[in-house]
């Protein structure tokens, strides 16, 4: 398994691929032109780590190359997806609702995604920094999305946003990390 950082132009969130056996999957899905240098094979499918405007700007543009590909996330990251006022798009030039509902697949709390025969992705609901946040425990990679981002506050003053539960989820990320290496939402990674 490859991880590789992508910087987007929006808010410089960081999306990442994962490639592996000449296959690849994504994590948020931003600059579909500066994520696909980077992708090896096909696109398998997408990993959500929350469906804040700067983490999924891209998706269309994604689906519209692999149209059949699963996008994964939880029901709060559903609802965002599809309202332009959820996912704060409405707030920005480009008004963003995700095209294609059929490509949402919903994710549980602990539930193990199969990335390859033997690469697996576990979601760990992460909430506090919006209600839809995921991380995503793949191998020893940790993708926190905006719950986790190491040296960084959490940002917890969204409409949706709770402190406690964002302060809960910060610990359990913690010690997630004990033994894993950190891929946040913003902030390069060496
Ligand atoms: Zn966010």
């Amino acid at each position: 398994m490859v991880i590789r950082q992508v910087v987007n132009s929006v808010f410089n969130s960081c999306s990442y691929v994962i490639a592996h056996d000449g296959k690849s999957w994504i994590v948020d899905c931003g600059d579909v032109d500066h994520i696909l240098p980077s992708v090896e094979g096909r696109v398998e499918g997408v990993l959500l780590t929350h469906a804040h405007f700067d983490h999924i700007f891209g998706l269309n543009n994604l689906l519209a190359i692999f149209p059949a590909i699963p996008v994964f996330t939880n029901q709060a990251g559903k609802n965002a997806l599809l309202n332009e006022k959820l996912n704060f798009s409405k707030y920005h030039e480009e008004p963003f609702v995700l095209e294609s509902i059929d490509n949402i697949k919903l994710i549980n709390d602990g539930d193990t995604v199969q990335l390859d025969e033997n690469l697996q992705a576990k979601a760990v609901f992460t909430p506090g920094h919006s209600p839809d946040c995921v991380t995503w425990i793949v191998e020893d990679a940790l993708f926190t999305g905006d719950s986790f981002i190491p040296g960084v506050k959490t940002v917890t003053n969204f409409p949706l946003s709770d402190k406690a539960l964002a302060a809960r989820s910060e610990n359990l990320i913690r010690e997630l990390a004990a033994e894993r290496t950190v891929y946040p939402g913003h902030a390069l990674i060496d």
